[in-house]
């Protein structure tokens, strides 16, 4: 049960107000005590987590509730109400295996302090450029290696998988990435690879929705969300049924003049197209710049903090800049609790992402 809300994606999570603190339906249903709201800072975090059982007893309750309401539901066979035994791991009758509450977690088969993990995910999640190995290397005490480590097994809870479909005004885009063809001495350039070309560059395509919110005083908002793929290539057959996916029936969809974007009318849409070629770059609320803001996000944060981001980690980095995009709103507090949140759930790797994407 406990699991369910771990699919709280962020459009669902702020326009319901839900993440004012990781209370929302956690109080409700298991009455946890312990309020996230008052973990704003570093400082908050070191005095409440001194010692490895106060963290796991956080992701039992957080997991599994408390008191009463607990109930332990054994990670290998599903099982319900399993006992803690002596030695503080649990034992399901049914599969007679032991396990602890960190099984299913990032944190499983951590050697290290799980406070190391928490001020982690906040610092990842509170850096609005990102955060280098190095970086966390020094603000943890821990190698350069381990640091590089947690950054990834973060990263996993990035993923777009359970991301919310858009509707309303939705802007899409492509972008292409990487490509170090302009440094290259002419005679080393790859033919024909400036502009859109996929021999060099990777192509990425993103939906942003244009929404709003309310925000603790009570005013309207505006906001964006964004979904953002890397993709084979920037075909209609490979674009349109990423649209399909992630922006509902009806909606209004607006695109550039690239040929891969014609009949979208014919799927239910209402298509704007921006001319780009005629040097028209917004007429009324016909533009894209919301989402080549975000594009302009992602490349900020991979000059500033990554570098080079290889083809096969590029998905992760964007699932990154998504993650930082779609939260911006939310207090410091507030994405640590839904990190926290996600951190105890389901991991999913992106392997098994991408086989998803390209069955779609
Ligand atoms: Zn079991």
């Amino acid at each position: 049960m406990a699991q369910n809300r771990l699919l709280y994606v962020y459009k669902t999570a702020i326009n319901a107000g839900l993440f004012v603190n990781l209370q929302y339906n956690l109080k409700e249903k298991f009455g946890v005590m312990i309020n996230f709201k008052k973990f704003n800072s570093i400082i908050s975090l070191t005095s409440y987590f001194t010692s490895d059982e106060k963290c796991k007893q956080v992701i039992v309750e957080s997991r599994w509730g408390v008191g009463n309401e607990q109930d332990v539901v054994c990670p290998y066979c599903g099982k319900h109400h399993c006992k803690m035994s002596k030695n503080g791991r649990f034992h399901c009758t049914e599969c007679n295996k032991n396990f602890s509450c960190l099984v299913g977690t990032i944190f499983e088969n951590t050697k290290l302090p799980l406070i190391k993990w928490f001020l982690a995910m906040y610092f990842i999640s509170s850096h609005k450029k990102g955060i280098s190995s190095h970086q966390l290397s020094r603000d943890l005490s821990v190698t350069q290696s381990t640091a590089w480590y947690m950054l990834q097994k973060v990263r996993l809870l990035y993923p777009q998988t359970d991301a919310d479909v858009f509707d309303g005004t939705v802007e899409c885009d492509e972008v292409y990435i990487g490509g170090k063809e302009k440094w290259k001495h002419k005679s080393m350039r790859t033919p024909k690879t400036q502009g859109r070309s996929t021999k060099t560059k990777t192509p990425v395509f993103g939906m942003m929705e244009r929404s709003t919110f309310t925000n603790s005083k009570g005013e309207v908002e505006p906001i964006t969300y964004v979904h953002a793929f890397v993709v084979e290539n920037t075909n209609r057959a490979t674009l349109q049924p990423i649209i399909q996916q992630f922006v509902a029936d009806g909606s209004r969809v607006i695109t550039d003049e690239l040929s891969a974007y014609n009949g979208l009318a014919e799927l239910g849409y209402t298509h704007a197209v921006v001319a780009h070629g005629a040097e028209e770059y917004a007429n009324g609320d016909v533009f894209t710049n919301s989402i080549e803001g975000f594009w302009s996000h992602f490349r900020r944060m991979i000059v500033g903090c990554y570098h080079d981001v290889s083809d096969e980690h590029l998905q992760q980095y964007i699932d990154e800049a998504v993650y930082r995009w779609n939260t911006r709103k939310m207090s410091e507090s507030e994405r640590f609790a839904h990190m926290f949140d996600k951190s105890i759930g389901l991991v999913r790797k992106w392997s098994e992402i991408r086989v998803g994407l390209e069955a779609a």
